[in-house]
């Protein structure tokens, strides 16, 4: 399968313009192209296709337009706000959480949900961390919510207050989005400002429309239409030189080109805020990816480097830090920012190296003939003269495919590489970094 892009006219679905895709074999591009949802790779979420050169009867049309009306959320994001106001007015033990509709609950609208598990007396420290309170949202092929261990969470804002940054795009990073909001409406010298654009509409029932949008990041679709657009460019201009930087965490899926497709036009907008100062460059930007998707993020953004630094989760069960034996996790920073400024907790193992310019991972050595700290997933590698570059530490040479690889391997050749890691020898589903 391979995407083909957001293509002009496209049509659209709950989730906005789906996408066109094409069906390949052996790299060639087969058969008829098809629009599918951007969002969901699930189709028991989003079930919208459509053939590119299918005729679709004005019946059918107006069937979808409707459909796509009555799936968007019961609740406008005006009408959550408002909700909220009158919310906050209530004595706590009036306040009630519906865990199963997931939804901030009005004493009139007590009985309407009355055989549904409650949350009581809701806070406002529960209020302003809305990520502890809603349930993540797992499901892989969808939303993927996985959200930050405190202390990553904790490290990427210091990171990016040391360097000099007061506005975040928080762009599917609601937990960030989250620990600035607390601490702006806490802390009086505490001047960062957030805006989450994320797809998760809970989120409107705790922020206005001036600090979340709802937002696809696969389509670049304002769901909230020119107004929230707006809002997005108002708060990506840098008044009073107050600097920008966008914060990305997306789901791992696999749609690199989609992803760095709307992040080239989140870019865009920035540049398009400042008519000279910002011509020819690129926004700041943190891409929070696994670092086995190195060379796709490389392909689109060639001004990128990834750090060393391993981004932490609280509800991966892979990718959590351990009280012993910690899984290492295979969530880096992608930025465009210079290596050398990106500093990583040396008390965490982290050192600079010199040569490099940049913070490496306590295992990642530097090796004398690539010239490079050359470990991705911080364990020490190991340089194979044959391949000409270090390779896992498990890995071993294979003369049948001329290339490193697990030792436990089938010879068989595709002709071509996998997609998310490019090497050949098996297919995306089968890639040992995913597994
Ligand atoms: N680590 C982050 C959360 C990352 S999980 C944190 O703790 O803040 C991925 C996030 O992307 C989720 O918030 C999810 O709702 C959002 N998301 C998933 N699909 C999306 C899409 N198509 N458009 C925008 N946001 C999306
Ligand atoms: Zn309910
Ligand atoms: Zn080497
Ligand atoms: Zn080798
Ligand atoms: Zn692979």
């Amino acid at each position: 399968l391979a995407l083909l892009g957001p293509a002009p006219g496209a049509p659209s679905c709950p989730h906005g313009p789906a996408l066109l895709f094409v069906k390949t074999s052996q790299g060639k591009e087969e058969g008829r192209r098809f629009y599918a949802c951007s969002a969901c790779r699930d189709r028991k979420d989003c079930n919208f296709f459509q053939w590119e050169d299918e005729k679709v009867s004005e019946t059918r049309l107006a069937a979808r337009e409707e459909y796509n009306r009555s799936h968007q959320p019961y609740f406008t994001h005006r009408q959550n706000v408002d909700r909220y106001k009158n919310f906050v007015l209530l004595p706590v033990s009036k306040r009630k959480f519906c865990q199963e509709c997931q939804q901030l609950l009005l004493p009139s609208e007590w009985e309407k949900h009355s055989d549904h598990q409650f949350l009581c007396d809701i806070t406002t420290a529960q209020l302003k961390s809305p990520s502890q309170l809603l349930y993540p949202l797992e499901n892989k092929k969808t939303n993927a919510q996985y959200l930050f261990a405190d202390r990553s969470c904790q490290f990427l804002l210091n990171l990016l207050i040391d360097l000099g940054f007061r506005r975040v795009l928080s762009v599917g990073t609601p937990r960030l989005h989250e620990m600035i909001q607390s601490k702006a409406s806490q802390e009086e010298e505490f001047s960062v400002r957030s805006l989450l654009l994320d797809i998760d509409f809970r989120y409107s029932q705790f922020y206005t429309e001036d600090e979340f949008c709802h937002y696809n990041m696969f389509n670049h679709h304002f769901f909230g239409g020119e107004a929230a657009r707006e809002t997005c460019r108002k708060f990506l201009y840098e008044a009073n030189g107050e600097r920008v930087i966008m914060v990305t965490d997306p789901p791992f899926g696999g749609l690199v080109e989609a992803l760095a497709s709307s992040f080239k036009k989140l870019m865009a907008m920035w540049r398009g805020t400042e008519k000279e100062g910002h011509a020819n460059k690129e926004m700041p930007m943190f891409w929070i990816f696994p670092y086995f998707f190195e060379s796709r993020i490389l392909d689109f953004f060639p001004s990128f480097s990834m750090m060393d630094y391993q981004v932490d989760y609280d509800n991966h069960a892979l990718y959590k830090h351990g009280k012993t034996g910690r899984r290492q996790s295979p969530v880096r920073i992608f930025t465009n920012l210079t290596p050398s400024m990106i500093v990583l907790p040396e008390e965490e193992g982290y050192r600079f190296c010199t040569v490099c310019q940049r913070y490496v991972s306590s295992g990642n050595q530097h090796c004398e003939i690539c010239n490079s700290c050359t470990s991705k997933d911080g364990r020490r590698w190991k340089h194979c003269v044959l391949c000409k570059k270090c390779v896992k530490p498990s890995w071993f040479h294979c003369s049948n495919c001329n290339c490193c690889t697990l030792q436990k391997h089938s010879c068989e050749k595709t002709g071509i590489g996998c997609f998310v890691c490019g090497k050949a020898g098996h297919k995306r589903s089968a890639c040992p970094s995913l597994s």
